[in-house]
């Protein structure tokens, strides 16, 4: 196998941009699985399909194509052909994600696909449950955490960055009740994966976050010399 990180970890630890900043610095790629469970997220709400009809949920993800273009380190998402980098950044979305995320049949197609992408190269994947389920032989694995009061500054912050007003409460709110959702379901719940190097970010900067993570890869020997720009995305569709 492919030389493989994985970063699981709650609702906006930083796992994306650390992701991105080691596959920057390491020259691999990186796997944004929340992306996907997003992009299907988006796909059932713009269907109408109720968030509580599961036939619905699975038969609108096995008709959908996700495809990942851009760069290795900041892919751009296409949903049936259609860019949807920011639609599915919105708060809307991430409770639609958080909901599609729970059926295992949903499930199931996107770890196929994800195990794929490690069969192009190496790569740092992000996510809930990659050290768990996707990559339980992975090379290197982080639970990225911080509490919840930071996680939501940060979430707060990046959705003002994006003109989207949210109050900051509401915020709290929300990543309580999605993280409490990933915890607690029955399939590929969100908990660190045996072995685990558990880094909690409370109280770091970026810079500090992704030196703390990139020790821990850099004292792993599989771990790659930073190597010329790797290929740019790659297609998956979902139902297939
Ligand atoms: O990481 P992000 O916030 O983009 O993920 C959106 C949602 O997708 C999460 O709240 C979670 O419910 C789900 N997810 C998951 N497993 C993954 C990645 C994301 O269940 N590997």
């Amino acid at each position: 196998m492919n030389f493989v990180v994985t970063i699981d970890g709650p609702s906006a630890a930083g796992k994306s941009t650390t992701a991105r900043a080691l596959a920057e610095r390491l020259g691999v790629r990186v796997l944004d699985t929340g992306a996907f469970y997003r992009a299907l997220g988006l796909r059932v709400l713009r269907l109408g399909i109720p968030m509580s009809s599961v036939a619905g949920i699975i038969e609108a993800s096995r008709n959908a194509t996700i495809e990942v273009t851009g760069s290795p380190s900041r892919g751009h998402v296409l949903l049936d052909g259609e860019d949807v980098s920011e639609a599915i950044r919105t708060p809307e979305v991430s409770e639609a994600a958080s909901r599609v995320a729970a059926v295992s049949e949903v499930r199931r197609l996107l770890v196929r696909w994800q195990r794929a992408m490690a069969e192009a190269g190496p790569l740092v994947g992000e996510g809930r449950d990659l050290g768990t389920v996707v990559f339980p032989d992975a090379d290197v694995k982080i639970f990225l955490d911080a509490d919840l009061e930071t996680r939501a500054r940060r979430r707060h912050d990046e959705l003002a960055a994006r003109g989207i007003a949210a109050r900051l409460d509401a915020v709290r709110e929300d990543l309580a009740r999605r993280d409490e959702r990933d915890r607690t379901r029955a399939d590929s719940p969100l908990r660190p994966a045996e072995g685990a190097a558990i880094v909690d970010t409370s109280g770091m900067d970026m810079e500090a976050q992704v030196r703390a993570v990139l020790d821990v890869i850099r004292a792993h020997p599989r771990c790659p010399a930073p190597a010329a720009p790797v290929s740019p995305g790659q297609r998956g569709p979902a139902g297939h």
